[in-house]
């Protein structure tokens, strides 16, 4: 789930970042942050190497030391496409944005600041904070786990049924669209509804295929990418 924090100044967004990110990482989940910089000598160093590597036009730039590693893009990615790429590449539980007010996403506001759309609480307690989040990567890990039909089978959208669930009130096996066998097609970035029966052909074909392949025994887990040969 991606969780906005934002306010002026000094109203206490990058404790309450670190003050989730330690808690939340004690509770066994995985966080990420993206912090928000106005000024580009937030992100590197006049004169510095890699700040010469990029103005020279390398794009990107990679800073590689023993510590980590820096990536600097110019010009710089839409807040969009750096949560997506975050969220696709290192698939974290949390995402914690500081500093963007006007993100399409769910937001905490600090101190005095007029509220945003989004918002989902204002000068909150950390409990309330870390209470809020846990519902949602419940309703996420859920949703996930569903097949997207919308079909109402269950009496509920797909959505709500999800939500159900994190709540305690209903499970899983309240989906009879469900497959036994989880099969995932992602194209062209979109995840498309696969369920039921559906799922089953290209589950049985393709470990049909498998089990012909040297080198196969039955792995549960596959993975198999579809792509242009211009890739
Ligand atoms: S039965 Fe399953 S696929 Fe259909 S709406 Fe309910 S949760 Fe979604």
């Amino acid at each position: 789930m991606i969780l906005g924090i934002y306010g002026w100044q000094d109203s206490g967004k990058t404790t309450l970042v670190e003050r989730l990110t330690e808690d939340l990482s004690a509770e066994g989940y995985s966080v990420s942050s993206v912090k928000h910089a106005p000024h580009e000598k937030d992100q590197d160093v006049e004169g510095k190497d890699s700040w010469r590597h990029s103005k020279a036009g390398g794009d990107p730039v990679v800073l590689q030391t023993s510590e980590g590693t820096t990536l600097i893009k110019r010009p710089a990615l839409a807040i969009g496409e750096v949560l997506e790429v975050v969220r696709r590449e290192f698939h974290p539980d949390v995402l914690l944005v500081e500093g963007y007010k006007d993100g399409d996403f769910p937001k905490v506001a600090l101190g005095d600041i007029e509220p945003a759309d989004g918002t989902v609480l204002v000068n909150p307690a950390l409990e309330e904070v870390i209470g809020y989040i846990r519902k949602e990567v419940e309703y996420e890990r859920a949703y996930d786990k569903l097949p997207k039909l919308d079909c109402g089978k269950c009496g509920l959208s797909c959505g709500d049924l999800a939500r159900e669930i994190a709540e305690g009130k209903m499970s899983l096996d309240d989906c009879p669209e469900r497959p036994a066998r989880k099969v995932e097609i992602i194209a062209g970035g979109e995840r498309l509804p696969v369920g039921g029966f559906v799922a089953e052909i290209p589950d049985k074909t393709i470990r049909g295929f498998l089990s012909s392949l040297k080198g196969y025994s039955g792995e549960p887990d596959v993975e198999i990418r579809l792509r242009s040969s211009d890739d």
